[in-house]
């Protein structure tokens, strides 16, 4: 075991890294291009340009372009709170007694409490050089919307947030520091939009959905001047601003002498997994690494071990461009016992084709595994991981367990994606013995699977 490690490994300002990655450019079998619902044609940037800034466009549809520099405006920002931590577990190494080395990247030091800020201030910095004046979004747990709201205060932007309704009553601070922070808040599915007052005329009772939100956030971009829409996960301009995360993990190791062998991350719509591996991966692309990768999904929303690879709509109204993913279909909405969050029906197009293509590996877990998990961690390491976290957590000690059967020395690197104050609800579920697991069964995933588009 390599005990010289130090327990934080740090960059200075320097070595900080200045590009993003963009993984599509190092991979033979590019994702599948994104389709224009209507034509079925591939989605251009003027089809996409009434939704999103135009810099975004550009970067989700360039799949070349190695690197990109982060323009000086955003990078000031990221100074503010980066580099995240990178820490040698060796105190979970010590408690589980395996021969394996354990890393974690530590994303939840800023007062959003999770990666999603790495997007969100690119996001806002792009819109404020669009000349836009506003925003709209959605929320699910609340990470994204807390994220986006820190964002558009510090860029001045207006910020209106859809908020599934449900989330928000599990989570009202959550609600309340986004509102600190400036930003307008509308309980989802609300009557403010079309696509909201549908599905509340369909089922009145509804405690709402990701894919819900998504439709009112878009629909209320596109009817009002100078707003475009923002997202926080599953396009590739967002894995793009994640991939912040995984250099400077590479930079760090690379500095220290650390090569990891698994590299493990919780997946919803793929972004700070995809941000992680990207450097790694994009090695593993050229032939010059064999880094494992592991994907670990929630079992009651399991798109990558049980999806299908099918090109599907985004959100529940069935409104947005088509993506190639592996996807439950946007009709699926997993079962309201669940509170570990990932609860998104499809996956970033570009993990996807690496799924596909075997590169990337995935497990499903199961929400009481997820927290015994999340509670050994916190009480061993000190950190309150966010739930969605925890599922990354409970893979990279089952992998440093089977290097202790094994005997084998490997280096794991995980995602610690957020902190887990606002999921305190959760917490007092499962510290009171009331959380339930829950797997789908194929009958109830194939109603998901009816709604997928024919193409
Ligand atoms: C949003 C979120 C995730 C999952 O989203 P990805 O886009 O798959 O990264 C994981 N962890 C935390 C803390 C989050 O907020």
């Amino acid at each position: 075991m390599n005990n010289n490690t130090p327990t934080r490994l740090y960059l200075s300002e320097e070595e900080q890294p200045k590009k993003w990655l963009n993984l599509r450019a190092f991979m033979k079998n590019k994702p599948a291009p994104m389709l224009h619902p209507g034509t079925l044609q591939p989605a251009t940037a003027a089809d996409l340009d009434p939704v999103f800034c135009k810099e975004c466009i550009e970067q989700e549809l360039d799949e070349t372009t190695e690197l990109i520099s982060i323009p000086n405006g955003i990078l000031e920002f990221y100074r503010a709170y980066r580099p995240a931590p990178l820490i040698r577990a060796y105190f979970l190494e010590r408690a589980l007694g395996t021969p394996a080395e354990i890393y974690y990247k530590h994303e939840g030091t800023n007062t959003s409490g999770s990666h999603k800020l790495n997007s969100a201030a690119a996001q806002a910095f792009y819109a404020k050089q669009d000349g836009l004046t506003s925003l709209t979004t959605e929320t699910g747990a609340g990470q994204w919307g807390s994220a986006m709201s820190m964002a558009c205060a510090f860029y001045d932007l207006d910020l209106i947030v859809y908020m599934v309704k449900i989330s928000a009553e599990q989570k009202p601070y959550r609600k309340a520091l986004m509102e600190t922070y400036g930003a307008e808040l509308i309980l989802s599915p609300s009557n403010t939009t079309n696509s909201g007052k549908k599905i509340l005329e369909k089922n009145p009772n509804t405690g709402g959905s990701l894919g819900c939100a998504i439709s009112e956030a878009i629909e209320k971009a596109v009817s009002t001047p100078k707003c475009r829409y923002v997202l926080g996960s599953v396009l590739n301009h967002v894995l793009l601003h994640q991939s912040i995360i995984g250099l400077e993990c590479k930079t760090a190791f690379d500095k220290y002498g650390i090569t990891p062998d698994i590299i493990v991350g919780s997946a919803g719509g793929g972004s700070n997994l995809g941000g992680l591996i990207a450097p790694f991966m994009s090695e593993k692309l050229q032939g010059k690494s064999n880094v494992k990768v592991i994907a670990v999904e929630p079992a009651s929303c399991p798109s990558f071990t049980r999806g299908k690879f099918a090109y599907d709509f985004g959100d529940t109204a069935q409104t947005t461009p088509l993506i190639k993913m592996y996807t439950l279909g946007s009709g699926y909405i997993p079962s309201s016992s669940h509170a570990g969050g990932l609860r998104y029906h499809g996956m970033n197009s570009t993990l996807s084709q690496l799924y596909h293509d075997k590169l990337i590996e995935a497990r499903a877990v199961v929400q009481t595994d997820i927290f015994d998990a999340a509670v050994q961690f916190a009480k061993i390491e000190g950190i309150l991981p966010a739930p969605e976290s925890a599922h990354a957590i409970k893979v990279a000690i089952d992998e440093a367990l089977e290097c202790k059967r094994t005997g084998e020395k490997k280096t794991i690197l995980f995602g610690l994606t957020g902190t887990g104050y606002f999921d305190m609800s959760a917490y007092m579920q499962y510290n009171s013995g009331a959380m339930s697991d829950y797997r789908p069964t194929d009958e109830e995933l194939e109603t998901g699977f009816k709604s997928l588009p024919a193409t």
